[in-house]
């Protein structure tokens, strides 16, 4: 398996090879292709098995670069982990017309104001300021078609579970939702009940 027969855009393969990589690791062998036919995805996978470049991929080939407007929300559970990933959107779409933008606590909610307010594309953030943007009608979400959680079981036991019921809440009822958890314990199992269709199932 190689990421040339994936039927990915030239200008995404081009930001995967750009990025180092020369062949998809097993979650990205087994993950990519349903994320791009749009299937929920339930992946219990750790960090180190390039699960940030399989939702990132997925992703990307499913934007639309002509629309500016946030058509993918990314949550981490720490400002660092989105720092990281917004990194591997940035890079991996390097050779995309894309724009991607941060938020996390403890930076200008006036900049983020800002920015969101151009309709950022990509959007990667903790669940405390995403929502913060959400609520004042900033970020807006109706064309938000992927939504990702990174880290889900993290970011339930670190107190967000309120703010990502209210998020989604917040974003289309038909969106695409994408849920990576290390462990899976009965809180990230209710919300893959509650929120996820016919979801693929991968155990890396
Ligand atoms: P992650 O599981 O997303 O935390 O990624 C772990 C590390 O693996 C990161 O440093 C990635 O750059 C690297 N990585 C992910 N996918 C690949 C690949 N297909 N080939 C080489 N390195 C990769």
């Amino acid at each position: 398996p190689e990421f040339e027969g994936m039927g990915l855009k030239e200008s995404l393969l081009s930001g995967i090879f750009t990025h180092g990589f020369s062949k998809p690791s097993p979650i990205q062998q087994r993950g990519i292709r349903p994320i791009v036919l749009g299937r929920d995805m339930i992946a219990q996978a750790q960090s180190g098995t390039g699960k940030t470049a399989t939702f990132t991929i997925g992703v990307l080939e499913r934007l639309d670069e002509s629309l500016k407007a946030t058509q993918v929300l990314i949550l981490a559970p720490t400002r660092e982990l989105a720092l990281q990933s917004e990194k591997v959107v940035r890079d991996i779409g390097g050779s995309m017309d894309l724009s991607c933008h941060v938020c996390i606590g403890g930076t200008s909610s006036q900049e983020d104001m800002r920015i969101l307010q151009s309709g950022v594309q990509v959007v990667v953030g903790t669940p405390g300021r995403v929502l913060d943007m959400i609520n004042r009608g900033a970020l807006r979400t109706e064309a938000i078609k992927s939504f990702v959680l990174d880290e889900a079981d993290e970011m339930l036991s670190q107190g967000f579970t309120e703010q990502i019921y209210t998020i989604f809440q917040s974003v289309p009822a038909e969106v695409q939702v994408l849920l990576l958890s290390a462990t899976m314990p009965d809180d990230v199992l209710q919300i893959t009940d509650k929120f996820m269709r016919d979801p693929v199932k991968i155990l890396v």
